[in-house]
């Protein structure tokens, strides 16, 4: 029986192997936002809320955000309703509709109830028990699957041997997935101020299927009741899901720059460069979707001595941003001015300047 269950394995390992067959792609048009649990699996249970609503909630104002900003990314949701979905139909969904991004929403539990905080999972071979934990907890959903032992080759959520051999190949996507998790890290940090647990590998079922860079998020201990209340509240899950957006963008950006084909011979790629126009410094965080900020495209907030300052478009050269500059003053912000970036911090547009003409 025992041998039977390793050919199974290894039958299971062989037929998970990703092909990647896609020319390198240039730019990100697909994400798939997965909701954790559902249905009869409701992940787990805190207090006063189930894992599988809280989830739901923060996917959906997810995939909103992505779909209002950034318009030319199609967000593909594998659930918007409280029903039960297979781990291996979720991959499923997204390597249908071949997305460039897989996105796993969940909370966090443990026994201690004081464990709080928020961490990113990426696939891998993990390098704690507490990690292994993490992927166990999650990995349990495939129990209120009928058919798990066919679907999954035996594998066993509860035996650590398992998620050994899950992790043995090497996983193609690594990078791009740590990047993800760490940009979001980095805005549930510092911009929702909730404590970082950091980036962490372990074996999860649903990142193994997908054959996409993927990231599963664990938003916080539902287990702890301060968390568990931040996280059922309305406020919470807005922040929560705002954060994931910025870190996609932030993704999407960098990625489409460094994947972009040379434009007249000008080397955007190693500097990151990049231009934007600042229209509006505030004291107090205004949400993008203010109405002011109407008729605006490309939007974006950064933090600089203790103000908030939004930004509209990215450009990679001078020029292009000085074509636009007016447009935007036009449409109310008469203040509207440059601003350079590289890599994501602000420069002075003399350097950026400079550092364009170097490139030509
Ligand atoms: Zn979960």
């Amino acid at each position: 029986m025992k041998r039977l269950l390793k050919i199974f394995f290894v039958f299971f390992i062989l037929c998970g192997l990703r092909i990647n067959v896609d020319a390198q792609k240039s730019t990100i048009s697909t994400v798939v936002i997965d909701a954790g649990h559902g249905g009869k699996d409701p992940g787990a249970v805190g207090k006063y809320s189930k894992e599988k609503d809280i989830a739901l909630s923060v996917a959906i104002k997810t995939g909103n955000y992505i779909k209002k900003y950034l318009p030319d990314v199609k967000v593909v949701f594998t659930r918007t309703s409280d029903v039960f979905i297979p781990l291996y139909k979720r991959a499923e969904i997204a390597n249908k509709k071949d997305a460039d991004f897989f996105i796993s929403i969940h909370c966090n539990a443990n026994n201690n109830t004081r464990a709080y905080g928020s961490e990113t999972y990426t696939m891998g071979l993990h390098k704690s028990d507490a990690n292994l934990g993490t992927a166990m907890l999650e990995n349990a959903a495939i129990m209120f699957e009928e058919d798990a032992d066919q679907q999954y080759g035996g594998f066993n959520a509860n035996a650590p041997e398992s998620y050994i051999q899950l992790t043995l190949i090497q996983d193609e996507y690594q990078d791009e997935s740590n990047l993800l998790a760490a940009y979001i890290q980095d805005q549930f940090k510092n911009r929702v101020g909730r404590r970082d647990r950091g980036v962490h590998q372990a074996g999860f079922l649903v990142l193994w299927r997908t054959a996409m860079p993927g990231v599963l998020v664990e938003l916080g201990f539902i287990s702890n009741l301060n968390e568990e209340k931040f996280l059922k509240s309305d406020e919470g899950q807005s922040f929560m899901a705002s954060a994931i957006y910025r870190a996609f963008k932030q993704y999407k950006i960098e990625f489409e720059i460094e994947n972009k084909p040379k434009e007249n011979g000008v080397i955007v790629i190693a500097t990151g460069l990049e231009y934007r126009i600042q229209f509006l410094t505030e004291r107090v965080m205004v949400e993008l979707s203010d109405p002011r900020f109407s008729g605006l495209t490309d939007l974006e907030m950064y933090q600089q001595d203790g103000l908030y300052k939004y930004t509209s478009g990215h450009f990679a050269t001078f020029d292009k941003a000085m074509s636009t500059l007016s447009a935007v003053k036009a449409k109310g912000f008469n203040d509207a001015f440059i601003v350079a970036f590289s890599k994501g911090k602000r420069i002075s547009v003399k350097d950026a300047r400079s550092l364009e003409t170097s490139l030509k």
